[in-house]
């Protein structure tokens, strides 16, 4: 299927606490899409205030886009599809006009609802001129087209919401539609420290073990560096046998970083 995934929003299972930093993106998130969602009335009436009907989530991978459209649904009470732009082009060019339908009635059936849009930028890419395929141009038309043929009831209660690592890529007539578009970042060494204790929250740590040295030398890492990190290190007592302590220790997280060559924490 074209959609990669439907999940009502009590199933989505993760909420804006499970995320680790991007404080700042949170509230806005909550900001424009919670309070319009969950209290529609207040957006019906005036001029000014008028629900957003596209929001671009851009940054480098890994950074937790993914986490937060779903996080997202769960704290404005939508239901989520998830569509991946690479998918869409690739495996259906030529039913663009059939699909495109489909996926915006669909939605208007499980309004409120949030689309989320996985690499927009392959689906909605800036215009490739001659060179651009038939089919791609159509698909974008139509998704183009149907975008703005929301109706008005609609679009409080349906919201698109774009991700890429390439916002440059991007056509212009998209990104006008994406009216707030906000970055995301990777965490600085205050916030690799909060999201690694979300990871470790729940497991047997040494007493002495320090988050500080390891948020330090962890510079670069994404939130998504630091779980495939956590979860190596995890695996560590396991895989050496020693499953009657099953501790998470500074041995542990300090033999994988010698392999990823982060020695400064081993020296620290
Ligand atoms: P891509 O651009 O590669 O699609 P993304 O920005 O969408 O990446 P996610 O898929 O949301 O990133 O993140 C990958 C995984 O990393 C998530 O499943 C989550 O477990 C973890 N992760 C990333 N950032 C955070 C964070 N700030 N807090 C908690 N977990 C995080």
């Amino acid at each position: 299927n074209f959609i990669s995934a439907v999940v009502p929003s009590g199933e989505i299972g993760v909420k804006f606490d499970d995320i680790g930093a991007l404080e700042e993106v949170k509230r806005t998130l909550n900001e424009l899409v919670t309070l319009p969602m969950r209290r529609p009335e207040l957006f019906s009436h005036g001029n000014l205030l008028r629900p957003c009907k596209g929001i671009l989530l851009f940054g480098p991978p890994g950074t937790g886009k993914t986490l937060l459209a779903k996080a997202l649904a769960t704290e404005a009470g939508a239901n989520f599809i998830s569509v991946t732009g690479s998918t869409l082009t690739s495996k259906w060019f030529g039913d663009a006009e059939k699909l495109t339908k489909a996926l915006f009635s669909f939605a208007s059936k499980l309004a409120p609802v949030i689309i989320f849009v996985d690499e927009i930028d392959s689906l909605l890419g800036a215009r490739g001129g001659a060179f651009e395929h038939e089919a791609t141009r159509r698909m974008k038309n139509e998704f183009m087209a149907a975008w703005d043929g929301l109706r008005s009831k609609d679009s409080q209660r349906i919201l698109i919401l774009g991700a890429t690592n390439r916002p440059f890529d991007l056509d212009d007539a998209v990104i006008r539609r994406l009216p707030r578009r906000i970055y995301v970042d990777l965490p600085d060494a205050d916030n690799r420290m909060k999201i690694l204790r979300i990871f470790l929250a729940k497991e047997n740590l040494e007493p002495e073990f320090k988050y500080n040295k390891l948020a330090n030398v962890t510079e670069g890492y994404s939130g998504s560096d630091l779980k495939n990190l956590c979860i190596a290190a995890a695996y560590r007592p396991v895989q050496e046998l020693l499953a009657e302590e099953n501790k998470v220790g500074t041995e542990n997280v300090s033999s994988v970083l010698r392999q990823l060559n982060l020695d400064d924490f081993i020296q620290a």
